[in-house]
């Protein structure tokens, strides 16, 4: 199927460091993808580098929207593609969501944005709401955030970000400030209208917890690289690289007492202002090799998927 989403050695530089360093990545229509890795590996740059929202960070390489390159694009064109083909919700509906608005047109404005007339974009705030399991979302339009559970205002911020109908949901840490029960609630509630509207998902979490029962395809970055991508059924029965292997073995299991301590990937994750030179992963690899710590491996094909490591060629990784 064709890609709505290309991206393609995909650059972000802050203030003269490299924080994505060529990542590729494809969304088909429909599909659920989740760009997983700990905090700092770059995976929240790289989704406000697609939308450009940063305009002091420089970001190179090349982005298909449909076909239509973004990167490069001016402000204006880029305003067009944003929010109603491509759109975004965070992590903590509290401070995307103006407390002093009211919900109902907090979901229309987008709508109204684009010249729709104010009460054709309540009607369809309201269908919106109503869709995401908003109770009485009709009458609820009048209410303020503040009268709202934060499992409620997640499904505001998501009533807002599609009610343009986009193609791209891009999704970052979206249910990580909700309950378990509510953080399930809401990620059914994306993959139903997702698959209802042929939207293309890019999940973005540290939780790999969360993947499993959602997406499609899994891609893991770490320190700014993708190291590994493959479906989720492949990475979840065996993931081949050594730092995928670590984090599946950190994710709680329901058949582990709560009380029980957590595996981690033992080390602290790479900086970008100091990242490893070879493979970035290294100093945290008890499978390294001498060549780990002088080359950067590329991505290869394992199995059905792709990682990036030298027991591939050496032959010693199994897909
Ligand atoms: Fe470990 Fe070397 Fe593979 Fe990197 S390339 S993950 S250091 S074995
Ligand atoms: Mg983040």
């Amino acid at each position: 199927m064709t890609s709505v989403l290309r991206i393609h050695g995909l650059t972000v530089d802050v203030g003269g460091l490299r924080i994505v360093d060529g990542l590729d990545l494809d969304l088909r229509k429909g599909e659920r993808v989740a760009l997983v890795g700990e905090s700092g590996s770059g995976k929240s740059m790289t989704a406000r580098a697609l939308l450009r929202l940063d305009p002091s960070v420089s970001v190179g390489g090349s982005v298909l929207f449909q076909g239509k390159e973004l990167i490069g694009l001016p402000e204006k064109e880029v305003r067009k593609v944003r929010g109603s083909q491509i759109a975004m919700v965070f992590q903590d509906p509290t401070t995307a969501l103006n407390p002093l608005q009211r919900i109902g047109e907090q979901v229309a404005e987008p709508l109204r944005l684009r010249g729709v007339g104010r009460r054709s974009a309540m009607k369809q705030a309201a269908e919106m709401l109503d869709r995401l399991g908003v109770p009485r979302a009709a009458e609820r339009l009048g209410a303020y955030p503040h009268e709202f559970s934060g499992g409620m205002k997640q499904r505001v911020m998501l009533a807002a970000a599609l009610i343009t109908r986009p193609k791209v949901l891009i999704a970052d840490e979206p249910t990580t400030a909700l309950d378990v029960r509510v953080q399930e609630q809401v990620l059914t509630l994306i993959e139903q209208l997702a698959a209802e509207e042929g939207i293309a998902v890019l999940l973005i979490t540290h939780d790999l917890g969360i993947v499993a029962g959602f997406a499609d395809r899994v891609a893991v970055m770490y320190a700014g690289r993708k190291v590994e991508e493959n479906s989720v059924d492949a990475f979840f029965a065996g993931p081949s690289h050594p730092y995928g292997k670590g984090l599946l073995a950190s994710v709680p299991r329901v058949d582990r007492a709560l009380t029980e301590r957590l595996d981690t990937v033992p080390g602290v994750p790479a900086k970008p202002s100091a990242r490893p030179a070879g493979c970035a992963f290294h100093p945290r690899c008890a499978a390294a090799i001498d060549r780990c710590r002088t080359d950067a491996p590329v991505l290869l094909t394992i199995g059905t998927g792709q990682a990036a490591c030298h027991l591939i060629e050496e032959g010693a990784l199994r897909c």
